[in-house]
């Protein structure tokens, strides 16, 4: 199903397009709170954009020297150039130390390469540690947002979710009850882990160190108890100098939550005593977005969903209405890399606000990425018959002023004159979930026409 079937079906549950529009603007009004306390917010930005657009010019350099230090460091590096390689990686080294028990913290790496279920078809148990991702686990559902997987979901239903699957007592969605079990819950399943894969926010090449941001501890749970940590990380995560830190990680935590600084930023560098340390590197169709001069610099991506949070088409359609890893602006410019005609529907889910950029904590310029994927996309992949007849009509009204003038006309008549459920029937998809405006009795060249005359 393609984002605007989608979108309807999210859209069918009033009340939870509702809540979960107000939520994300909650946090998107929470990051705007916190970022006007911080005196040169602009600058902050610049710098981040440049320090990414300078490592993506330099991604070889900084990756290899990245590789020479946590090697030096005792750390086991991979490469995968795919996510096959990636999930074949993992399971080998897995396999190596006998591990049937995995807890993992958030990385949507990981869940680009649809880890989970490949290791589950291996027999081995993947429990994913952040409460979200549990949550959406237990649902069989994907991440619906990257930093809120599932906040799609209200306190009911993970309070029937529970009683389900963890064995709760019923509780009225009482969120510090429902906290406190998934704490047990999930206690045990780290102190019984044979291996702990958890995601990388940032890579430092000169030290070969790399940097785990989470809110609640468990990437840090994880890896500080089982004896095997593997940590999955896409080429662009590196960054070339430890003093570069200071400036993503203000970055992303106010971008994100509105929060100062996230709760846990854990840096890991070699392995504990007796403990194993590896650290897969991921292309996975990287490289060739990098070799796209248009969309390059969507790789600078931390992954904060800012872009989400404040993108009024996301908020009002629920993350899984992308059908994608990624969903909201930013994964609209991603999708279309890897699949160009699975994803066409994709950059057409904007309003083209150009809100997701302003917000962008390292200045994507994502609105006109997703204007550059709509012009290649109508050439290169097959347009509807009545989308494609409709926009030559319109081409040829704004090329001709007296058939623009008189097809205004007309269609001022129509707002005026014709019932509503006739205006937003079903064939007008533009109009039937919209208020359009009445008919106003002059054009806006009439109307400045007649300003001249009388000369205002
Ligand atoms: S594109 Fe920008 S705003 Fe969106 S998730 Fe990435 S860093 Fe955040």
């Amino acid at each position: 199903m393609n984002h605007p079937k989608l979108a309807d079906l999210f859209n069918e549950d009033e009340k939870r397009v509702d809540w979960h529009d107000k939520a994300l603007w909650f946090v998107r009004h929470k990051r705007d709170l916190s970022v006007h306390q911080v005196q040169g917010w602009e600058t902050l930005r610049n710098y981040g954009r440049a320090i990414k657009a300078h490592t993506l010019s330099n991604l070889d350099a900084y990756l290899e020297e990245f590789e020479s230090n946590a090697l030096e460091n005792g750390v086991q590096v991979h490469w995968a150039v795919n996510a096959e390689e990636h999930n074949e990686i993992v399971h080998k080294i897995l396999d190596e130390h006998k591990a049937k028990k995995v807890v993992k913290s958030k990385s949507m790496l990981t869940e680009e390469c649809h880890l989970n279920p490949f290791l589950e078809s291996k027999g081995i148990e993947v429990i994913d540690t952040d409460l979200g991702e549990r949550i959406v686990q237990l649902a069989k559902e994907p991440p619906s947002h990257i930093v809120l997987p599932a906040i799609h979901k209200d306190r009911h239903e993970v309070d029937a979710l529970f009683q389900e699957h963890l064995g709760t007592e019923p509780c009225d969605g009482n969120p510090q009850y429902l906290t406190n079990e998934a704490r047990k819950h999930l206690r045990e399943k780290f102190i019984e882990a044979d291996a702990a894969i958890t995601g990388v926010n940032f890579a430092i090449a000169e030290t070969g160190e790399f940097v785990v941001c989470t809110n609640e501890g468990n990437a840090d749970m994880g890896a500080h108890l089982a004896p095997v940590h593997i940590a999955c990380m896409g080429v662009e995560k590196i960054i070339p100098k430890r003093e570069h830190l200071g400036v993503f990680l203000r970055l992303l935590a106010r971008s994100a939550t509105g929060q100062p600084i996230t709760t846990y930023s854990s840096h890991f560098k070699k392995p504990r005593e007796g403990a194993k340390m590896h650290i897969v590197i991921v292309d996975n169709g990287r490289s060739e977005q990098l070799g796209r001069p248009d969309f390059r610099a969507s790789l600078h991506c931390i992954r904060c969903g800012a872009c989400m949070n404040t993108c009024p088409i996301y908020r009002r359609s629920g993350g899984h209405s992308y059908n994608a890893t990624i969903p909201g602006p930013i994964g609209s410019i991603l999708s279309p890399g890897k699949d160009l005609t699975k994803h066409s529907d994709l950059p057409f889910a904007s309003t083209l606000c150009g809100s997701c950029s302003d917000v962008c904590p390292v200045k994507i310029d994502i609105h006109t990425q997703l204007y550059k994927w709509r012009q290649i996309i109508t050439k290169e992949v097959k347009q509807p018959f009545v989308k494609k007849q409709s926009m030559k009509l319109m081409g040829k009204l704004f090329a001709n002023p007296k058939q623009f003038k008189i097809s205004g006309k007309i269609a001022r008549f129509a707002l005026k004159n014709l019932p509503k459920k006739i205006i937003n029937a079903k064939p007008n998809v533009w109009g039937k979930s919209r208020d359009l405006p009445t008919g106003q009795k002059k054009s806006f060249d009439d109307w400045y026409k007649n300003r001249q005359k009388h000369g205002e």
